[in-house]
């Protein structure tokens, strides 16, 4: 891949994380009353974060259906559990039934120490 030489300005990457972090709030005010509204704002999100290069924040990645981009909230729309075997956090979207693991192992590293 070609990167293109030149340089957006310095201040896009803010604005761009800023405003991932914005529509996150909103998708979870909205989501009561409104969860297709949500939807959009996550997907609007992730358009963002494509687009400028963004990651979406960890503590955010787990409050959306990577597969079908619907907000989730725990016992509302997805579940979570703890997989021994897997050592991983298993987020299963009810919306669409895909399954995102969380690996837990660098956690339960740290408390060994
Ligand atoms: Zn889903």
């Amino acid at each position: 891949m070609v990167k293109s030489k030149q340089a957006k300005p310095s201040g896009w990457k803010r604005i761009a994380k800023e405003r991932v972090s914005i529509l996150f709030k909103q998708a979870g005010k909205e989501f009561r009353k409104h969860p297709e509204r949500s939807k959009r704002y996550v997907e609007l999100s992730r358009k963002i974060g494509m687009r400028y290069n963004v990651r979406i924040p960890k503590d955010l990645r787990r409050r959306f259906c990577s597969k079908c981009s619907s907000y989730l909230r725990p016992g509302v729309n997805c579940r979570v559990r703890t997989s021994e075997s897997k050592q991983a956090v298993t987020v299963t979207c009810l919306v669409c039934g895909f399954v995102s693991r969380h690996p837990y192992i660098r956690e339960k590293q740290n408390i060994k120490q």
